[in-house]
């Protein structure tokens, strides 16, 4: 039997020989470990099931019959696990930290881990693995032992340039979490859009919008796979619909002024409706490319005031996330901004999202901060589908060339922009090369900087196998990368602008490929 293609590569795998056979015995479950048994536990039970559900089409009723049983022995790979899947919660040891698992197939399938989550990760490392043919459902044996090299593994689309439906986003979610992503940032305002219903606001919104019931909804259908949806509101830039909607609070440039008292009460509101639509515990408040308006009469009193006062923030700018900073606090959150602002007013409790190209994520880490590298050069998702796209995310790490563990450094996403307009959300994943990308980061964040010891064109070959085994029917933009296919993009400069195919070269999907 082939060895199955598993992205990301766990950590260890023995390939033991052989295959476990789940339908020769009555298919069925046993859930371990009943005292345990709590509704986060479930979670990985409901995954495996409808893992085997997507891959056999039987039915609920037909499959699984749940099992709650509560016997040692079943720890050992013997008899009482055969031809059973098994989720045990247990002490399996420190390395394995909270999202680690031990994954044994032979007689049965037994994932084990300190923590649901584990479990949930080692479901999709067997999802990965499972065949079925001529009505028989089997996997081949292995002991597999994996976790994470580290704990954010994020990605972000940008609903404020474009509105994406709540059910294309569940489809994205749906599938980072097999990918083993964790953090789904929604970017829900931008210059032309406000995408977030504001209750004590009802006028501050530009159509499309999510309803706060429709935001609920997705949280919990991404907590159901154990992925954080990180709400993100732009301010006090980026934020031109906002504006045109709020004008008493608008600078004299295209900013919202942060001279005016009412803007902060205004911003404390709407943080509010956020906190409370989103339990996440990291609220983004963007901060990205801006300044204060230099002539505004209201940011110049304001800066002489606040100039007066001892040890105050060098800039407007760093008082402004400072007291929004009190504000996310005041709500039980942490505060997250883009990096362009990082003077020493900033306090050390904000996590720093780094992008910018020429900064350096462990740098401002070693500065005492925690930090999220989304570095542009890397890990931006529109700089066109020229050969190197992919290879350039795979031999990427946020931690870049420091060697681990910098103390403070969380993590990595991934950033698919898209600033055009589109008519068809699922251009913006067939023009970034959503999902290639988006593999090729799960890859590196899950398995760290050590992992590029192994060659991109083995990735490749695991890359190639997802496509056509689970992206058959999506836009799934990229041919192996052969010499021939190279040359096509011969004179191609970094970066570039979104992807048009060349004119020998037709697109693999049309549209009539695409999901409904
Ligand atoms: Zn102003």
């Amino acid at each position: 039997m082939q060895q199955p293609a598993l992205i990301p590569l766990p950590r260890s795998v023995h390939w033991t020989g052989g295959q476990s056979d789940f339908s020769r015995l009555a298919p069925r479950f046993r859930i371990v470990a009943p005292e345990m048994a709590g509704p986060s536990f479930e979670l990985a039970y409901e995954a495996l099931a409808r893992a085997v559900n997507e891959l056999t089409g039987w039915t609920a009723e037909e499959f699984p019959v749940l099992e709650i049983v509560d016997d040692p022995d079943i720890t050992a790979a013997g008899s009482p696990l055969e031809g059973a899947f098994g989720l045990l919660l247990t002490d399996v040891g420190e390395r394995f930290g909270d999202e680690g698992y031990r994954l044994t197939v032979g007689p049965g399938a037994l994932v084990q881990a300190n923590t649901p989550a584990g479990l949930f990760y080692g479901v999709q490392t067997l999802r990965q693995m499972l065949r079925f043919e001529d009505g028989r459902l089997t996997a081949p044996c292995c002991v597999i032992e994996d976790w994470p090299a580290f704990g954010w593994r994020g990605i972000m689309l940008d609903q404020g340039r474009n509105y994406q439906s709540p059910e294309f986003l569940r489809r994205q979610i749906d599938i980072a979490a097999r990918y083993k992503l964790n953090v789904f940032h929604l970017h829900l305002t931008e210059y032309p859009g406000w995408r977030f219903e504001t209750r004590a606001f009802p006028h501050l919104k530009t159509e499309p919008y999510y309803t706060q019931d429709e935001l609920r909804d997705l949280v919990d259908y991404a907590a159901a796979r154990f992925v954080n949806v990180m709400p993100e509101i732009e301010m006090p830039g980026h934020c031109t619909a906002f504006l045109d909607l709020m004008p008493h609070l608008k600078c004299t440039n295209d900013t919202m002024c942060m001279g005016s008292e009412e803007l902060y009460s205004t911003l404390e509101t709407i943080l509010r409706e956020v906190a409370d639509v989103f339990p996440s515990p990291y609220i983004h408040i963007g901060t990205d490319e801006c300044e204060g308006g230099a002539d505004c009469p209201r940011c110049q009193a304001k800066w002489a005031e606040i100039s007066a006062q001892p040890g105050h923030p060098p800039t407007l700018m760093s008082y402004f996330i400072s007291r929004m900073n009190e504000v996310v606090k005041s709500l039980g959150r942490t505060t997250v901004t883009w990096n362009d602002q990082l003077d020493e007013g900033i306090p050390k409790d904000v996590v720093i999202h780094v992008w910018k190209p020429g900064s350096d994520a462990p740098a401002v880490a070693a500065k005492g901060y925690r930090v999220i590298n989304s570095h542009a050069r890397d890990v931006y998702f529109d700089h066109g589908l020229a050969p190197e796209y992919v290879r350039r995310i795979y031999a990427w790490s946020p931690n870049e060339e420091t060697p681990l563990p910098v103390e403070g450094l969380l993590g990595g996403q991934g950033e698919a922009w898209h600033d055009p307009p589109v008519d068809d959300e699922w251009q913006i994943i067939e023009d970034l090369g959503f999902y290639p990308r988006l593999l090729a980061l799960a890859e590196r964040l899950w398995q760290g900087p050590d992992g590029r010891a192994i060659p991109f064109e083995e990735f490749e070959k695991r890359l190639l196998e997802h496509r056509d085994r689970f992206f058959s029917r999506l836009p799934f933009p990229y041919p192996e990368q052969t010499e021939e296919w190279k040359k096509r993009y011969e004179g191609w400069t970094w970066p570039r602008g979104i992807w048009t195919p060349p004119a020998s070269q037709a697109s693999s999907q049309d549209s009539a490929d695409r999901p409904a």
